[in-house]
């Protein structure tokens, strides 16, 4: 029998340094062995093979793999379903322990439980971690041991907790030597996994000081480059949360609530599993009569709005993976409120379309615009597009940048009125809640 090992599993961290589970994992004497398993339940799903996503989670792995031959360790990668995966490595390697960081979306509880059982019919134990966020699950509760709802209290007590707690980093240099030597191991190319490549350059991994220190002047306006294009990022764990929050923690407050925001959805998506199951956080909300236009759906999809500002940020997020927060939110607002199409359709594609998608974020987004969320914008509360940009985009920098062609003649009309939108938003949210 060869001799034991134990196995690193990477998820959405995907990086050597500062790695809660690499770290435990190469603190205990036997070798570590680190893998990646590209989630066939995962991929077969994705309609667009040019997926960018994929393609930086394989230049990021392809990274990592050469570092690790450099230890004289490699990368074990496959490209499987986690369960037939881990089948297959506990046929070829005698594991003691698989080490891995937590995941606190539905797939990826399910995905663990299900591995969990499978090992431990084999006497493997599973040791997970938290890694991705500063506080988890229920670190950061009201008093009473309740989870917040509502952000301020939340980030309050956040904050002293961080304050108290000075974070620790998980360095992993000096334990290199804990590595499973290992002559280098195959890697899949995309093309095997039925992707391509494409010349995308994606956003630095850094932010300077200087951005963080501006953050809080510069963040609402689309047409700066204001804000720190991190989210892919912190994403797929390529940077560490700790260090940038500590990085933020001396500069910028503004910076540091955004980062508290990440970990507050993240809070909500773990304590309320129905957020997990894509229902309203408020109940009620659900009862909403939809109008659910196809056509106008597509059009709010391309661009095609009439609305410059809310065609700006969709043809920026069609042809980028990227779209600037303040017009997230004027978007988002648009197709609940004056377009009265269930906000489940946009959270749906901004999950296709943002390299930066994540579930917690996405959805605490979405149902912050609809109102359905905890701690939302309240339902009469109604973007008005034309005051967004007068307020945002004055000169019309971003629009033009994206929207060209909004002065000209071919330049569609807006497809509905802003206020008879909005007053007919009113009348069927109110109708929906009135029982409230
Ligand atoms: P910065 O402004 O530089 O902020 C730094 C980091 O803080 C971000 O990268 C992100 O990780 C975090 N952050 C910032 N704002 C928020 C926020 N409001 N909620 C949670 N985390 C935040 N963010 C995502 O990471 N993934 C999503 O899928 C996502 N979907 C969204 C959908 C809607 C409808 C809305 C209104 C917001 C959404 N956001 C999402 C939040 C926010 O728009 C993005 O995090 C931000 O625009 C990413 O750009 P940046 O990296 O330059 O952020």
């Amino acid at each position: 029998m060869a001799s034991k090992i134990n196995l690193f599993w990477f998820r959405r961290d995907l990086r050597l340094d500062d790695n809660a589970a690499l770290f435990h994992a190469l603190n205990h004497p036997l070798p570590v062995l680190p893998i990646f398993i590209f989630d066939r339940n995962i991929l077969d799903q994705l309609e667009d093979r040019t997926d960018k996503r994929v393609q930086f989670i394989h230049d990021t792995l392809k990274d990592i793999k050469s570092t690790l031959e450099e230890r004289g360790c490699s990368l074990l990668t496959y490209y499987d379903k986690p369960i037939d995966a881990f089948k297959s490595i506990t046929s070829l390697y005698n594991v003691q322990s698989v080490f891995t960081n937590h995941d606190y979306e539905s797939y990826g509880i399910q995905r663990d439980d299900e591995v969990k059982s499978f090992l431990e019919t084999k006497g493997i134990s599973f040791q997970t971690c938290k890694d991705i966020v500063i506080f988890e699950k229920s670190e950061v509760v009201k008093d009473d041991g309740n989870p917040y709802t509502v952000f301020t209290p939340y980030s309050k007590k956040w904050k002293v907790r961080f304050q108290q707690n000075r974070l620790g980093l998980f360095e992993t240099e000096q334990f290199s030597h804990r590595l499973f030597p290992t002559k280098p191991l195959p890697f899949p190319t995309l093309e095997s996994m039925q992707f391509q490549a494409s010349d995308t350059k994606f956003p630095e991994r850094i932010t300077t000081d200087e951005l963080i220190a501006d953050y809080a002047k510069k963040r609402d306006i689309p047409a700066l480059p204001g804000t720190s294009r991190l989210g892919i990022h912190l994403r797929f764990g390529t940077i560490s949360v700790r260090k940038l929050a500590l990085q933020a923690a001396s500069i910028s407050e503004t910076f540091l609530n955004e980062l508290i925001w990440r970990d507050f959805y993240h809070m909500i998506l773990w304590n309320f599993p129905h957020v997990r199951a894509h229902k309203a956080f408020k109940p009620i909300y659900d009862t909403i009569a939809w109008r659910n236009n196809e056509q106008e759906f597509e059009r709010w999809c391309q661009g095609n709005t009439g609305y410059p500002i809310v065609d700006a940020g969709m043809r920026e997020l069609n042809s980028t993976g990227f779209m600037h927060n303040r017009v997230r939110m004027i978007v988002a607002s648009f197709l609940c409120k004056h377009l009265l199409i269930d906000w489940r359709w946009g959270e749906a594609y901004f999950a296709q379309k943002l390299l930066d998608f994540d579930l917690a974020a996405n959805n605490g987004g979405w149902q912050w615009a609809s109102g359905s969320g905890c701690d939302a914008a309240p339902y009469f509360r109604i973007f008005n597009p034309t005051l967004q940009t007068q307020k945002f985009d004055q000169d019309h920098a971003y629009i033009k940048k994206w929207v060209p062609e909004y002065q000209e003649l071919t330049y569609p009309a807006p497809m509905v009125i802003h206020e008879f939108a909005r007053n007919r938003c009113l009348e069927v949210y109110k109708k929906a809640l009135q029982s409230i």
